[in-house]
């Protein structure tokens, strides 16, 4: 796969040093204009400015499909019985989807909507596994029935009236998924409080305690172990997550100690946990993402030997797992680290307003509706002009001064915009800004608000324009 530049100019990385964007090249400032100073994955920014879609999206499949593969290959080498299970509620538009299915991964979903979705991008149900805090009755069922593969549960009813369903109707059903307990490890993880969901004052999961708690009451329904053994043989699976965009190792042995300690209390209780979810985020940092992939091979390389290191300690688990844990099936659930890096967002200048020195407006003709991340989360997303319409201007060394702007949106809302402080030289109408590390909750979360249109996405595929959604 050609990454390199090839327009005779002279390209730059956005950033020196090891974290860069694989398939994305940006030009100096100077050689920056009419559409041929940025390449997304060798396609020249004037191709895609012809599509005339302007707030616009542009995803490189073949980014995705490199991160994906990247986590397969890492994790094949500690475990032989492993999965990835891409969490499209990072971004859930259709191509990237059919990219994911191509490379054999699964999928995690949260919804009914992501299920049916994932069904249409040709997902095997056997390689879909069902996450959620709050599932409905008629979501898990339609999702059973269907042939589900992987069923996590976050609530102690949740998993008792599963259970009953699938003993009720065990003559009746195809396939009976693989459930597994999510633990609430409790532990603070240093993220974005939004982010957050393995803490105690956290919705998310089940305390190891509530769980030993409700084994020992329910084991007394039944009229002996071998009848309670059948009623919870579903449940073979461990999962953790706890929380999104991490950026420390340290906590997660500590998740890998919670997890064997919650496995090696199954066992005892003749539930065989067979399975270990070990979720996603791996974080994304400002700078995007490395070009060779270390970032997720060091992350999946220092869960898997924790966890094997670690299990050493739990001889009885061994007899279920073997030595090597060749029996154990082991798989994660990243979304953002997969195609954070893969999309920009494009957006037009409309025009600009200067309050005062210190306050630069920039009106662009994309908003927190289309691209929510800076308003939700107050995130930071680089911002570059990537095309200049007057390209005369760029000769001119006293208007390429750089000062600070507020790039703000056409909503009705103070709250509207997409940078607070962006380092950009003097900008001009339809002068086009990218925003990067937008392929992941961005698209996914942009809304109606102001009942505005909901942003138009371009895919591009070894080197060409492969397909345009307008929305
Ligand atoms: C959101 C979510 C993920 C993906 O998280 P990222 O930070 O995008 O990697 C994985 N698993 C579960 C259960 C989730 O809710």
């Amino acid at each position: 796969m050609n990454r390199r530049p090839m327009m005779g100019l002279i390209f730059i990385q956005l950033k020196k040093g090891k974290t860069m964007r694989p398939f994305f090249d940006l030009a100096k400032l100077t050689e920056r204009k009419i559409g041929h100073g940025f390449l997304i994955d060798n396609v020249p920014l004037s191709k895609i400015l012809e599509c005339n879609h302007s707030p616009v999206y542009v995803t490189s499949l073949n980014a995705v499909a490199e991160r994906v593969n990247i986590y397969q290959t890492t994790l094949k080498k500690y475990f032989k019985n492993n999965s990835i299970f891409y969490a499209m509620k990072a971004n859930f538009s259709n191509p990237i989807l059919k990219q994911v299915q191509e490379t054999t991964a699964g999928v995690d979903i949260v919804s009914i909507g992501e299920w049916r979705a994932a069904l249409k991008a040709g997902f095997s149900p056997q390689k879909i596994c069902f996450a959620g805090v709050g599932k409905k009755e008629e979501e898990w069922r339609e999702a059973i029935e269907g042939g589900l593969g992987y069923l996590n549960v976050e609530h102690l009813d949740e998993l008792k009236d599963i259970l009953n369903y699938i003993s009720d109707n065990i003559n009746k059903l195809k396939f009976i998924p693989v459930i597994s307990l999510r633990l609430n490890p409790c532990l603070e993880v240093k993220t974005h409080p939004h982010l957050k969901t393995g803490a105690l004052d956290s919705k998310f999961g089940i305390l190891f305690e509530h769980f030993e708690e409700w084994v020992i009451n329910i084991k007394q329904v039944f009229p002996n172990s071998q009848a309670f053994q059948e009623w919870i043989s579903p449940l073979k699976g461990i999962h953790v997550h706890v929380g999104s965009q991490l950026m420390e190792n340290k906590i997660f042995s500590l998740i890998i100690e919670k997890i064997l300690e919650c496995a090696s209390f199954m066992f005892e209780n003749n539930i065989k946990p067979y399975h270990i979810d070990l979720g996603g985020g791996l974080g994304v940092p400002y700078e995007g993402v490395s070009l060779d992939g270390t970032d997720i091979s060091v992350h999946v390389e220092f869960f898997c030997s924790t966890l094997i290191n670690l299990a050493k300690k739990y001889k009885k688990l061994h007899i279920l797992w073997g030595n090597q844990c060749e029996n154990l099936f082991v798989c994660f659930e990243p979304g953002r680290s997969i195609v954070a890096s893969s999309t920009v967002f494009l957006t037009k200048v409309l025009y600009t307003k200067h309050n005062s020195n210190d306050h630069n407006f920039c009106f662009v003709d994309g908003a927190m509706n289309d691209f929510p991340r800076p308003s939700i989360y107050n995130a930071k997303h680089q911002c570059e002009v990537v095309n200049f319409e007057n390209s005369e201007f760029l000769k001119q060394n006293s208007l390429r001064k750089k000062i600070h702007w507020q790039i703000v949106g056409p909503v009705c809302e103070s709250g509207d915009f997409l940078s607070k402080d962006a380092l950009l030289p003097k900008l001009f109408k339809n002068d086009v800004l990218a925003f990067f590390e937008a392929g992941a909750y961005c698209r996914s979360m942009a809304s109606h608000y102001n009942l505005r249109k909901l942003p138009a996405e371009i895919f591009i595929k070894n080197g060409k324009i492969i397909e345009i959604i307008e929305n």
